[in-house]
């Protein structure tokens, strides 16, 4: 449910697309499900997806797997999610140290439903449990309800504060529907994990109106721990990609990225991520998972997972997009997986670099290829070194661990680099 792209657009840029769609640190324990430790079948650490495919309207920018008209499958659906958690148990899935419910809009879903399914995920002490929201959506009762379940993380998906602005993205709820979520998070003691989705660049917007976004969410009450801001993309197949006249500005998304990196370091948010600023400690640890190739499972139509092999490889794969072929398939009993594929050493160490240029931790200069192309990239001022020590300490991104590797320099994207992140990895990469 948030923008093109946290929907998916927390997704791994390289090939390792998220399971769907869109991200405080997971109070110990989780009420009114199994927490288990170590012991329940695998390392701790991995993740689990849950794909909800569901939305009340499809926004016109949204190549996501997600549909407006299959709401009367909801049930059927929840049931065929928890048959598949169920044999993932049963066949020794490893306690889940993040759970992430996204989609599609799994506020659409009855709080029984989506805690129908939440019972079923062993999870880690402690682990990060979050649910993807719209704002009209989160009511009193309904996030009282999620809270009890042990949902310990909302993600709001605010996009825009200004109304001219929600309009042009095809999105209708109102700022006060914003406020009032945020209200309504606090009474559920979750006011102190929310996390904000936003996007820049719709076709109208000002960048006095994105600024007026960025301060009106900065001025909730309470603020949100976490900030996602996505730029507008023009995905084919959408009714917003084929519309040329509506396409979003490079050079406007490029001055308005910029701003949002000011507007929000200056509030006491870190970057992390290319497109994610948390204050200390509220990084999203799924979507960690995804930038550092860690293990991730996922359920539901859609839904991607992630395996680490014993010989260095990985192996990836993905359910059937549909919500119907997957309803048919695992009611039947046969399996919903719809493709896959196996990744060697030498893809992962690429999709590493990759993944890791996007975050503030960077890559470790000794796993870059040598050559000039570092230094040019330097005197361009699009990336930069740091020391390890620095790195490690990043405020936005605790939750990582130490650092892999040596403890060398490592290299970054400046914040003129990170908008030219694609560019900047293949030219490191010597591609
Ligand atoms: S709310 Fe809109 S952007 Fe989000 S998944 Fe649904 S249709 Fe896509």
């Amino acid at each position: 449910m948030k923008g093109p792209g946290s929907d998916g657009r927390n997704a791994p840029p390289a090939g390792a697309r998220h399971p769907s769609g869109g991200e405080a640190r997971g109070r110990a324990g989780s009420a009114g499900g199994p927490v288990a430790g170590a012991a329940g079948g695998g390392p701790p650490g991995a993740g689990v997806y849950v794909h909800i495919p569901f939305c009340a309207r499809r926004c016109g920018y949204c190549a996501f797997a997600t549909w407006d008209d299959r709401s009367q499958l909801a049930d059927d659906y929840v049931a065929a999610v928890r048959r598949e958690v169920a044999a993932a148990v049963g066949s020794g899935l490893a306690p889940a140290a993040t759970v992430f419910f996204g989609g599609g809009t799994p506020s659409r879903l009855t709080a029984r439903q989506l805690s129908s399914i939440l019972e079923l995920v062993l999870r880690a002490p402690g682990a990060e449990v979050t649910a993807e929201c719209n704002p009209e959506d989160a009511g009193a009762a309904l996030l009282h309800a999620w809270r009890e379940a042990g949902v310990n993380r909302v993600s709001l998906g605010v996009q825009s504060m200004v109304p001219s602005v929600l309009a042009s993205l095809g999105r209708y709820h109102s700022g006060g529907a914003v406020e009032g979520a945020v209200e309504a998070l606090a009474g559920a003691g979750l006011g102190d994990s929310y996390s904000v989705d936003l996007i820049f660049g719709a076709v109208g917007e000002s960048m006095g109106d994105w600024e007026r976004t960025l301060l009106a969410v900065l001025g909730l009450d309470p603020p949100p721990a976490h900030v996602s801001a996505y730029g507008l993309i023009a995905e084919p197949g959408t009714p917003l990609g084929s519309d040329p006249t509506r396409h979003p500005d490079p050079d406007d998304q490029a001055a308005k990225y910029e701003l949002a990196d000011e507007v929000l370091e200056s509030a006491g948010y870190s970057w992390y991520e290319i497109s994610n600023w948390s204050r200390p400690g509220a990084a999203c640890r799924h979507n960690q998972l995804y930038w550092s190739q860690g293990e991730y499972r996922g359920f539901g139509c859609a839904a991607h997972s992630h395996e680490l092999l014993a010989d260095g490889r990985a192996r990836r794969w993905w359910n059937v997009r549909t919500p119907e072929r997957y309803l048919r398939s695992v009611l039947r009993g046969e399996s919903p997986v719809g493709g896959g594929e196996l990744l060697d050493p030498a893809t992962r160490a690429a999709e590493r670099i990759g993944l890791a240029l996007r975050t503030v931790r960077g890559v470790d200069l000794a796993d870059l290829p040598g050559g000039d192309e570092l230094a040019l990239l330097g005197e361009l001022g699009l990336v930069e070194l740091v020391e390890a020590a620095e790195v490690a300490a990043a405020p936005g991104d605790p939750a990582a661990g130490p650092l892999g590797g040596s403890q060398r320099s490592r290299v970054r994207l400046t914040r003129r680099g990170r908008l030219l992140a694609s560019e900047v990895t293949l030219r490191l990469l010597g591609t």
